[in-house]
């Protein structure tokens, strides 16, 4: 139960944090879903965050089709929307904080000199572990372009209610990592990170494509003296027959012509049954924002998979 996982003189804070460098996806659905579900579960509040943090990669409006998109489904939100685009202040102080303490340092190496300095890349995702090279001072001749974390040698443990213990080295995976980006923008494991604590957040639910991002954030945390929320990472949407979706299959979006006040319902239920849940038959027919009650209500984390696997709608 949920309830022996959170500090019981607190309430809980989910979160649905999406990027608006595209329309909301089906596995945008399932972990709005999944957090919300979670949150209501415990009678805590579901908040939202427009992460916009990467200025080139925001799409124009799309912030806009996904408010609408999220309450034609039936969702609603406890508070303000908090924008990234409008927190560098927030980001800079943890920044300068991690660089007083002497656990941030800048680092003057391009990519292509980091991939030749590097070893193999590891965990399939084609990430090259940083060799460091900068942490003890600039080479010489060199500016500083990004500016990096420390990491130990000391494993991360991230304890996760759908994924379970996992045990990761960053020295292996990914090396010190960066924090401040050449483009002078702050990189998303210190905003999510930042954002989490001034929201107050302490469940995090979302995809398990962020799951190798969760011991980044968990050393942020500890580094910054934040408390680490409890995780659920939920399964990722496949194809049909396995492999990503394509763009087309994939978008649940007002603007890409979904009549959600006829599909909300239908995609609320496929989201919680994909989630392992068993709403009943009699909910078939019921509009999104009658689906997400029951599972409010019922939401049970026990039950969620830990594969990948397609979606079905009907
Ligand atoms: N903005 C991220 C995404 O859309 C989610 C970040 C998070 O939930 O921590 O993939």
């Amino acid at each position: 139960m949920m309830s022996e996982q959170i500090p019981d003189n607190r309430s809980v804070v989910g979160r649905f944090a999406p990027s608006p460098t595209g329309p909301l996806h089906l596995g945008s659905l399932v972990a709005a879903v999944g957090s919300y579900a979670m949150a209501k579960r415990e009678g805590g509040l579901w908040l939202l965050r427009m992460e916009d943090l990467d200025t080139p990669r925001v799409v124009p409006g799309m912030a806009d089709d996904m408010f609408r998109t999220l309450e034609a489904l039936g969702f609603a939100w406890d508070g303000e929307v908090m924008w990234q685009s409008r927190r560098s202040d927030a980001y800079s102080a943890a920044f300068e904080r991690l660089l007083a303490i002497g656990e941030a340092y800048p680092c003057g190496c391009s990519r292509a000199e980091i991939a030749r300095a590097a070893s193999a890349p590891h965990d399939g995702e084609g990430e090259v572990a940083y060799p460091n090279i900068c942490r003890n001072g600039l080479q010489p001749g060199k500016e500083p372009r990004s500016y990096r974390v420390k990491v130990g040698s000391e494993p991360i443990v991230v304890r996760d209610l759908v994924m379970g213990e996992k045990r990761y080295d960053l020295s292996q995976i990914c090396g010190d990592f960066v924090v401040k980006r050449a483009d002078g923008l702050f990189a998303y494991q210190l905003a999510v990170v930042v954002d989490d604590a001034d929201q107050g957040v302490n469940q995090v639910v979302r995809g398990a494509d962020l799951l190798s991002s969760t011991p980044r954030q968990i050393l942020l945390q500890s580094l910054l003296d934040y408390e680490t929320p409890v995780y659920a990472h939920l399964p990722l949407v496949t194809a049909a027959g396995g492999g990503k979706l394509s763009k087309r299959d994939n978008a649940v979006s007002l603007a890409a012509g979904l009549d959600l006040a006829v599909e909300g319902g239908r995609l609320i239920l496929a989201a919680l049954r994909f989630l392992g849940q068993r709403p009943p038959e009699s909910l078939a027919g019921s509009n999104g924002k009658e689906v997400l009650a029951w599972g409010a209500a019922n939401f049970d984390i026990a039950l969620v998979p830990t594969a990948s696997a397609p979606l079905s709608v009907h």
